[in-house]
């Protein structure tokens, strides 16, 4: 069953192990922020630098790992359409878009919809990592500077992940304007369970 996230919102749920979670950005240019949590021990999470440390690249795709803060395995990237993700920059937050784009009023953001659906699962948003963008296109020139440009992804693009643990996913459709290219639309995800 493929089950879609609207526009600026997100989810979470529940992976065995062995499951495989398809991630798919159904119109294009619309970047989805992951986070793990270990489902047996929630202090257990995704780790942006332990994933960079071990994979020794920034660049993480097809064949890559995504590692916890406990150095193990959480899930393995088997197939991605697109090939660019990002997994620097922390999730939008309502920060965000008061510090770096001067907006002092309400706005939608990644970090809400990950720590609201979270909540369920009794994870706090201090407990939030750093998210797996997934088709987020940040590109970084020689001297460092970071600029965040339109998603690389086409109507249909995916990226096929395999639980290595029993895991809590929560995903997000994204809600700020430069990461999606100034349109905001829906995320889509399917579970396929081998039992
Ligand atoms: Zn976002």
């Amino acid at each position: 069953m493929i089950n879609t996230i609207a526009k600026q919102t997100g989810a979470a749920f529940k992976l065995r192990k062995g499951d495989r979670l398809k991630v798919i950005d159904p119109q294009g240019e619309q970047v989805s922020d992951m986070v793990l949590f270990n489902a047996d021990d929630t202090r257990e999470k995704l780790s942006s630098g332990k994933t960079l440390d071990f994979e020794e690249t920034i660049l993480i795709t097809k064949g890559h790992h995504l590692w916890s803060n406990r150095s193990r395995k959480m899930m393995e990237i088997l197939e991605d359409t697109n090939g660019r993700n990002d997994f620097l920059l922390a999730p939008c937050s309502p920060e965000t878009f008061q510090i770096m784009y001067n907006n002092p009023d309400y706005h939608p953001s990644c970090f809400e919809n990950l720590y609201t659906n979270l909540s369920k699962f009794d994870i706090a948003p201090d407990d939030v990592p750093t998210a797996f963008n997934i088709f987020m296109n940040v590109q970084f020139a020689p001297d460092g500077t970071l600029s965040v440009d339109p998603p690389q992804s086409k109507a249909g693009d995916y990226v096929l992940l395999e639980a290595k643990m029993d895991l809590i996913v929560a995903l997000t459709a994204c809600s700020a304007e430069q990461s999606n290219n100034y349109t905001f639309k829906p995320i889509q995800y399917e579970i396929i369970s081998e039992r």
